[in-house]
């Protein structure tokens, strides 16, 4: 049977950011995290109209919405051109602006995070709907069919 954690049980694979010692760069402990995909706030649905945009949104690789205090974002897992074999960055001069003001005094290093929603399957998504809007359409609910 698979391990189900809690929050505070997420495994932590990387050594605590608050042990290491002065000087230390965050960054050598990590993957390349922040550079391996990319997250767009959008507006938070209202409508079928929404829903189904969003739905289609999530019927591509690699793409899926997630929820943070009530916001919304469109997440897309893919890594920058940028990044090279050694997760650092190949073009760090050039790099774009947010990259510049992102730091690592506030990054997202640790793996023992959760989303408050995360919808990665159209299925789940429309359900969701459902949920909160009722049958699209004055359709019956789904469940029933
Ligand atoms: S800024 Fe943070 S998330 Fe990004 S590579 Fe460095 S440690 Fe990892
Ligand atoms: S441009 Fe460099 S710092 Fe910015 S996301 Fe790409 S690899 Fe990371």
């Amino acid at each position: 049977m698979a391990q189900i954690y809690t929050s505070s049980k997420i495994p932590q694979t990387k050594p605590d950011r608050d042990t290491l010692p002065e000087g230390t760069n965050l960054c050598d402990y990590c993957n390349g995290k922040c550079c391996r995909y990319f997250a767009l706030a959008i507006d938070a649905p209202t409508e079928w109209a929404d829903f189904e945009n969003y739905r289609w949104y999530i019927l591509h690789e690699h793409a899926a919405i997630f929820t943070e205090d009530d916001s919304w974002f469109l997440l897309v897992t893919t890594k920058c051109k940028n990044l090279g074999d050694d997760n650092y960055c190949k073009n760090y001069e050039h790099r774009p602006d947010v990259c510049r003001i992102y730091s690592t005094e506030r990054c997202e290093y640790e793996d023992n995070w959760v989303y408050d929603k995360l919808f990665d399957d159209s299925e789940q998504l429309y359900e969701y709907a459902e949920a909160l809007l009722g049958p699209k359409n004055g359709a019956p609910l789904r469940s029933q069919r």
